[in-house]
């Protein structure tokens, strides 16, 4: 995890007043990257911008004290603080930028498998996950990067010629880092916010093995919807669609 700085706090702020519209989130990120902070900014819909901020203690407290002015044009009437986990990034972001749908659904071929579909630019990027996506940050997930498919395909549960589908969990996504998408995956480090029915927070992307068939890392990332110790396909195997498990799906003739 490059550039993951020492352990230290972490807090949550919520800033008052008119905040939005003014570059808060630009300048949030200049100003956490000179102080060394992690974490995120996001404008909420009630109009207040909300910070996630880690990092040693100092920084940390330099950081909310800036939180208390803003950049030039906002008007701040009041910053709420309180700690929270240290979810542990790598950088600090802006969340919140709607990246478009994302589904993955349960493929009994071959071999059995998860399919994470993430929209990119009008289709659905994929990969193969053998053990299934998991909320626990211990899990590192092995991602095998698969042949993009079309967004109609997203609807799809039953059999095809080359197995049986269900709909396991689907929703919308945020992009998370710096780093713009696409580029994110061509780098081969992506970070996103999942918002679907079993699958919810952070999660990274991380490729290991580049070439024809790259191998990535899923990650759950350490935050407050992070389940560690749980085994969510196992404990939640039924379609989000019909209700129906892939196993009661392969029984039906
Ligand atoms: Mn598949």
């Amino acid at each position: 995890m490059a550039g993951r700085k020492a352990k230290g706090k972490g807090v949550r702020a919520t800033v008052r007043g008119s905040v939005q519209g003014v570059g808060f989130r630009y300048e949030a990120v200049s100003k956490a990257h000179e102080l060394g902070v992690l974490g995120w900014v996001r404008n909420e819909g009630d109009g207040t911008v909300v910070v996630q901020v880690e990092g040693p203690d100092e920084a940390v407290d330099a950081m909310v004290g800036w939180l208390g002015e803003g950049p030039r044009g906002a008007a701040v009437e009041a910053v709420e603080v309180a700690g929270t986990k240290v979810e542990g990034h790598e950088q600090f972001a802006i969340r919140g930028v709607a990246a478009g749908v994302f589904v993955v659904q349960e493929h009994q071929a071959t071999a059995h498998h998860w399919d994470l579909r993430l929209e990119v630019d009008g289709v659905m990027r994929s990969w193969a996950v053998p053990k299934g996506p998991s909320m626990d940050p211990a899990q590192k997930r092995l991602a095998v990067q698969v042949e993009d498919h079309q967004r109609s395909h997203n609807d799809f549960e039953g059999k095809a010629g080359e197995g049986s589908v269900i709909i396991w969990d689907r929703g919308s996504y945020e992009q998370g880092g710096r780093v713009p998408w696409p580029e994110a995956i061509e780098r081969g480090h992506a970070v996103l916010v999942l918002h679907g029915e079993k699958l919810e927070g952070g999660f990274a992307l991380q490729r290991t093995r580049p070439g024809e068939k790259p191998q990535w890392l899923l990650i759950k990332r350490k935050d407050d919807a992070a389940r560690p110790g749980s085994d969510v396909v196992a404990e939640s195997p039924q379609s989000v669609v019909s209700g129906k498990t892939l196993a009661d799906l392969i029984a039906e003739s």
